[in-house]
């Protein structure tokens, strides 16, 4: 939404590549001379550079664009048919070549400049939220009631990242610069992990770095673990009947559902405390007079680590088909997904965080201020804490610095110190091994109802 943000993010991220690349190839370290960037107007000295900083400031419009033709879309995980289009026609026009239907998704691609090692891969999460249908404007209000709408900044995501690998592509054109550049279009992030069907496509195999981002509500390069998740659907089937008239004939899926649920809260006590377990009943049939025949929750399971996700999901299984014995219904399991726990690479950290204090933070001006005032205004209820009485400007290489090391408070109000995280993940480690449970159980792509173009 606000185009300093993401042009920043794109200054950024050009910068980790320029640096990484020369640090892949010939070993140097970044240069950390730098102390102005594109996105704050001025001129800064290194000439490689200035060739990404000088592309973005010239194509600020057309990324722009590119970021609210995103939100406008506003399209679910797995049919975000028009933002991947939209991602792959600016590719295009810059000189890449693409590679559609990834791992048989409609969605996905991959778009390529260059080639030989290494390679280097920056990805875009292009998916919106159910029910987030929002204006670009600063007052809730929606484009469309019920709609979908991009609430955590994935639109931000794709046009960004697009923008940096279209800058250091503009670099390795005139620089001569050998090596592959990748933007891997990655569907579906916040349900069904579009990533998973790209791994099993072999997507991944030469990847030598990968760099993505996510909007935040600070400016930092992240140096953390997360946890590891999987997601499931289990699906009770019993037998129809009249609730009054003949309650003896029918078996009720929701009766399975409900002890299902049961089970696994009594379950929780027994959990390690890192452990998460949290669930959404989706079906729980028509109406009260009819015995339900079919009911189905899903779920997500988290734990720091991948192997106590599948321990606890043997466990939830388990609990389920108890659940079924007890109302003599059936029970289907279907995983959705099942990802490990991101593991990050501290040299990568590093020369990331040394390109982003070269950048500096982004600097708001006047209009944007204004903007986020009234975005706080709509916001004040939700919030315990107060709002600060001034929208806080930082700016500045040095506050970069800062605003990640010893934020002083007034820097952290939300939401006008949204600036982006940057998640470096060695590739390597991001997927130390194929899903143990996708090839179990893991839902086809084919199968998906969304397979729809
Ligand atoms: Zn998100």
């Amino acid at each position: 939404m606000k185009p300093q943000i993401f042009m920043f993010v794109s200054a950024v991220l050009a910068l980790a590549a320029i640096g990484l690349d020369a640090q892949v190839t010939s070993g140097q370290q970044p240069d950390r001379t730098i102390t102005q960037a594109a996105s704050s107007g001025m001129p800064t000295t290194d000439p490689d550079k200035m060739i990404a900083f000088d592309w973005i400031d010239a194509h600020s419009e057309a990324v722009n664009k590119l970021s609210l033709d995103i939100w406008d879309a506003a399209e679910l995980s797995f049919r975000e048919f028009k933002s991947s289009r939209a991602l792959i026609s600016f590719l295009e026009s810059n000189g890449f070549s693409v590679e559609k239907g990834i791992g048989g998704m409609t969605t996905a691609f991959v778009a390529s400049y260059g080639s030989g090692k290494p390679v280097i891969v920056l990805f875009g999460e292009y998916d919106a939220l159910a029910g987030m249908s929002q204006k670009a404007q600063p007052i809730r209000e929606s484009l469309l009631a019920g709609a979908p709408g991009h609430a955590c900044g994935h639109n931000l995501i794709g046009a960004s990242t697009a923008a940096a690998a279209a800058s250091v592509a503009k670099i390795m054109h005139q620089r001569n610069i050998k090596g592959t550049l990748r933007f891997y279009g990655t569907p579906a992030e916040e349900t069904g992990s579009g990533k998973d069907y790209m791994l099993g496509a072999g997507a991944f195999k030469d990847v030598d770095i990968l760099l993505g981002w996510h909007p935040n509500d600070r400016t930092r390069v992240t140096f953390e673990y997360s946890k590891a998740v999987a997601e499931m659907h289990f699906k009770f089937t019993g037998v129809a009947a009249h609730a009054s008239i003949a309650p003896y004939l029918g078996r009720s899926a929701l009766h399975g559902v409900e002890l299902m649920d049961s089970g696994v809260n009594f379950m929780r006590e027994q959990l390690n405390e890192d452990a998460r377990i949290h669930y959404v009943i989706t079906k729980g049939g028509g109406s009260p007079n009819v015995i339900p025949p079919e009911a189905e929750s899903w779920y997500f399971i988290r734990a720091n680590k991948n192997k106590d996700v599948l321990d606890i999901f043997e466990w939830v299984s388990e609990i389920a088909k108890g659940a079924a014995m007890m109302t003599r219904t059936q029970v289907e399991i279907n995983v959705d997904s099942d990802n490990h726990e991101v593991l990050p690479n501290r040299p990568l950290a590093e020369t990331v965080d040394r390109n982003l204090h070269s950048v500096g933070a982004p600097k708001f001006n006047y209009g944007e201020n204004t903007e986020a005032r009234k975005m706080q205004e709509g916001m004040k209820g939700n919030f315990k804490f107060p709002f600060a009485p001034n929208i806080p400007v930082c700016s500045g290489p040095s506050q970069a610095l800062s605003i990640h090391r010893c934020a002083p408070d007034s820097c952290l109000v939300r939401p006008v110190q949204a600036g982006g995280e940057f998640r470096l993940i060695p590739i390597g480690l991001l997927f130390p091994q194929s899903s143990s449970l996708a090839p179990r159980f893991r839902i086809p792509y084919s199968r998906r109802a969304c397979d729809c173009a």
